[in-house]
């Protein structure tokens, strides 16, 4: 089968991904192969492949946002039927006896493993996943855009429940791509108000398009005070601006994997008034079910940059340039 692999961490440019020719995996016991139809192109794919991530698996197969069709099952592997449609996420594997796991915090479990950056994801013809960490995918959705809700969307469904927003409640948020344009929407269905900052002049009518109350520039204030605020961007300077832009006791949530240096933060200016920061780590397997269940219901419209297979390089330059909306999908077939 073809898969694209890292060999040497770096810049998109120094073309650090390969498309090889290797054998097609075999499921092992409670796993099963899937047969991959779209792969979505998150921004940790970049992070893993130019290296702002540690190598966890020489020469992996990025992609964890993995769509497709059950293609052979192992042994004891029931859940899901031959060709039934599914979605490969982010979140791979968890011990399930540790003190994290134990109080249904498994996202923190210490002995985690996650798709395309620990084992093979899904930019391949085949992946193989645990069906105890696969999600069937409601059929409200294409192949995708469903992609785009595996990461994209259950970690902005997560970083906005980590907003503690109160009922009407007014929400920033910074960076406007394949996250943020599904938080945005989940976080309007339930009544708030939400005001977007991001560099992209595009990234900004698109806002608005999917009923943003405003969309300025990352350093502008918005237009009033914010109960919660959400930095999407990698970028650490935005931390001090974002505080800035909260109302007293309003909450900051970073939803990044990785981020560039935070600059020194002034106590009366940035954190008196009991305002909050929290980070965001992975997501739990209720949360995806729970996110899943909302998409479809809301649902929400997710807007994709279609990719053919063997443009993903270009694909993960163009993200790191911002150069589409929303996310950005390769297709297999
Ligand atoms: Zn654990
Ligand atoms: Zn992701």
């Amino acid at each position: 089968m073809r898969a694209w692999k890292i060999h040497t961490p770096g810049p998109v440019h120094s073309r650090p991904l390969q498309l090889v020719e290797v054998p097609t995996p075999q499921p092992g016991p409670e796993e099963i192969r899937i047969a991959v139809s779209t792969c979505g192109v998150c921004r940790t794919d970049l992070h893993i492949t130019e290296g702002d991530l540690p190598v966890h698996q020489p020469h992996v197969t990025p992609g964890h946002e993995v769509v497709g069709r059950v293609d052979a099952r192992g042994k004891n592997a029931e859940r899901f039927a031959i060709d039934e449609r599914v979605g490969v996420p982010w979140l791979r594997y968890t011990c399930g006896t540790c003190r994290y796991c134990s109080r249904g915090d498994e996202n923190l479990c210490p002995s985690a493993r996650f798709t395309g950056w620990d084992a093979d994801g899904g930019y391949a013809d085949y992946t193989i996943a645990h069906e105890q960490y696969v999600y069937s995918i409601p059929d409200t959705f294409n192949d995708e855009d469903a992609a785009v809700l595996l990461c994209a969307g259950i970690i902005g469904y997560r970083a906005l429940m980590r907003t503690n927003l109160p009922a009407g409640g007014r929400l920033g948020l910074y960076g406007f791509g394949g996250s943020a344009h599904l938080a945005a929407q989940v976080a309007i269905h339930q009544g708030a108000t939400v005001h977007v900052m991001t560099r992209q002049p595009h990234a900004r009518g698109l806002a608005l398009s999917l009923g943003a109350a405003s969309a300025q520039e990352v350093d502008a204030p918005p237009p009033e005070p914010l109960d919660a605020a959400i930095i999407f961007a990698p970028i650490g300077s935005i931390i001090p601006t974002a505080l800035e832009a909260l109302d007293a006791g309003g909450t900051l949530v970073l939803s990044g994997i990785h981020m560039t240096a935070t600059p020194p933060l002034d106590y009366q200016h940035h954190l008196f008034n009991e305002k909050n920061i929290r980070s965001v780590t992975a997501n739990t397997r209720a949360d995806g079910e729970a996110f899943l269940r909302l998409a479809a219901e809301i649902p929400l419209q997710v807007t994709t940059s279609a990719r053919r297979f063997e443009d993903a390089l270009q694909a993960l330059d163009d993200l790191k340039h911002g150069r589409f909306d929303g996310a950005a999908v390769l297709h297999l077939e």
